[in-house]
């Protein structure tokens, strides 16, 4: 097995995409029965990766029977268009007001574009690969899905996108997050545990579902969650009263910062204090360096979300 994999309880592997740097982006990959399911994909870059994770089980191409998606962003869901081509059997579930941005991704590329700027997009996404409606399949809230014996119920989370959805599974008891449980970094684990923080990224974050979906997850009394941002988290209550408060303390920044000249750049600045000083009181040391090395871009993304949001709503 390649250090890339943490191999979980259950038969849920989570994979490092290496998207960005290593233990940023993971899709996970469940095995039941001979049979297999990625949850999320990560982008065309790491394709192979995925591939691999395949061999390393003993798998081929053709044992795949899902891809699910929790959202369509690129960083999840980039590489599905490459990724299905090389899964005979595979069926993508994708969510309702996801499909059509699979089908024909140029919206998505636009909209990422405007987000990344061209030539960080062309490095980080490479190629989007339109997908066949025919592969596609599309579930309504609570929906089950079966992996042979193995039973998952989807479910409708906003918040970060209106076209996310949650897994939970009932065998390891334990929901599959996306983005909406925020996003935990292994180099802030500190002796207070795992912390996470909200992903507000442009254009969708909405604070009320984002509690909302904080809610649905927790009221499945999940022993562990799966984040695509990165992997397995426990003490699963005390992370999203965490996050809970997060979220309106972000909504706090937001709105304190509208009258600045340059808004953006002053949540920007916010956000970073903040960070810092619940950092430190998580007990996290080398914090500055680690703000830079590792959530820097993300802390960006998250104020420009959130100046979106408050250009919508004041
Ligand atoms: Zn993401």
């Amino acid at each position: 097995m390649s250090k890339q994999n943490i191999i979980n309880d259950n038969g849920i592997i989570t994979v490092d995409t290496n998207f960005v740097r290593p233990q940023y982006n993971a899709s996970h990959l469940i095995l039941q029965n001979g049979e297999a399911a990625f949850i999320d994909v990560g982008t065309s870059n790491n394709v192979n990766i995925l591939e691999n994770s395949l061999r390393e089980n003993n798998l081929d191409n053709a044992d795949v029977k899902y891809i699910f998606l929790t959202h369509v962003h690129l960083d999840h869901a980039g590489g599905a268009g490459k990724l299905i081509k090389l899964l005979p059997n595979a069926k993508l579930v994708v969510h309702p007001k996801g499909a059509e941005h699979m089908i024909n991704p140029s919206k998505l590329i636009e909209s990422s574009v405007r987000v990344y700027g061209k030539n960080l997009f062309d490095h980080l996404f490479g190629e989007i690969i339109p997908i066949d409606e025919k592969r596609i399949f599309v579930p309504s809230d609570k929906d089950e899905i079966y992996l042979s014996d193995r039973r998952f119920e989807l479910f409708f989370t906003e918040g970060h996108a209106k076209h996310h959805y949650c897994i939970f599974d009932e065998i390891s008891n334990s929901v599959f997050s996306g983005d909406n449980f925020g996003m935990s970094f292994r180099e802030f684990d500190s002796i207070n545990g795992k912390i996470s923080i909200p992903i507000t990224s442009p254009n969708q974050f909405d604070p009320d579902e984002a509690h909302n979906s904080i809610d649905s997850i927790i009221g499945y009394r999940p022993k562990y969650i799966y984040a695509a941002h990165f992997g397995q988290l426990d003490e699963i209550e005390k992370i999203g009263a965490v996050l809970h408060k997060f979220i309106d303390e972000f909504v706090d920044i937001a709105e304190k910062n509208a009258n600045e000249e340059d808004t953006l750049q002053s949540i920007h600045s916010s956000l970073q204090e903040h960070i810092k000083n619940k950092l430190f009181e998580h007990g996290c040391s080398n914090i500055e360096e680690k703000l830079n090395n590792f959530i820097q871009t993300d802390l960006y993304v998250n104020a420009a979300g959130l100046n979106y949001w408050l250009s919508k709503n004041h």
